[in-house]
């Protein structure tokens, strides 16, 4: 299956009112779902660090995708549009990539998460075939929306689910738990050195 985790989503009912765009929980939901996978005992590969999954260079994971016959593990991509982007406007390259993503999360127990900041920054054949898609929504104790990227407050984050839509959030997180889980500022592996 592939899952995608949005920090917007235009047109989405669970898009209501203003929120913080950035850290609104879209990478700690990453890290969550493929934690659950850890704790069941899958291999996580993922392109940014955490205490629980291989760490491996986006590059290297698309070309295990394309490459590889992979099975029985659960790969976390985050911020996949820059990935997408340094294919450059080679819509060969991009139908490849995309068609191996949807070729290999279709057997075999591979599951693929991502997640990206805006819903237009993902390739239109990569939302098609996204099969989940969700948006998570940081709030404080108070219930108040938190509308700020760097607010110092205490926060739960509502994961909601847009595709199939769901009314209700699938669950709350608490940041300050899952967020030991990974390191929030580090960014995301791109390239070895
Ligand atoms: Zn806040």
């Amino acid at each position: 299956m592939i899952y995608g985790y949005f920090g917007s989503v235009p047109g989405s009912p669970h898009q209501r009112g203003y929120h913080a765009l950035r850290g609104n929980g879209k990478t700690l939901s990453l890290t969550f779902t493929g934690y659950c996978d850890h704790l069941a005992g899958r291999r996580v590969i993922s392109n940014y660090k955490t205490t629980f999954s291989e760490l491996v260079s986006t590059e290297i994971i698309a070309d295990m995708i394309q490459e590889d016959d992979l099975k029985d593990v659960t790969i976390l991509l985050s911020e996949l549009q820059l990935y997408l982007n340094s294919l450059g406007g080679s819509t060969k390259t991009i139908r490849k990539f995309i068609g191996s993503v949807v070729g290999q999360s279709r057997k075999r127990n591979v599951d693929i998460h991502y997640d990206t900041q805006r819903y237009q920054d993902i390739h239109v054949r990569m939302r098609v075939q996204t099969d989940r898609i969700f948006i998570p929504r940081k709030y404080h104790y108070d219930g108040s929306p938190c509308q700020f990227d760097r607010c110092e407050k205490p926060h739960i984050v509502w994961l909601y689910q847009h595709e199939p839509y769901l009314e209700e959030p699938l669950m709350a997180l608490k940041p300050e738990v899952i967020g030991k889980l990974y390191d929030s500022n580090e960014l995301v592996l791109m390239k070895w050195d």
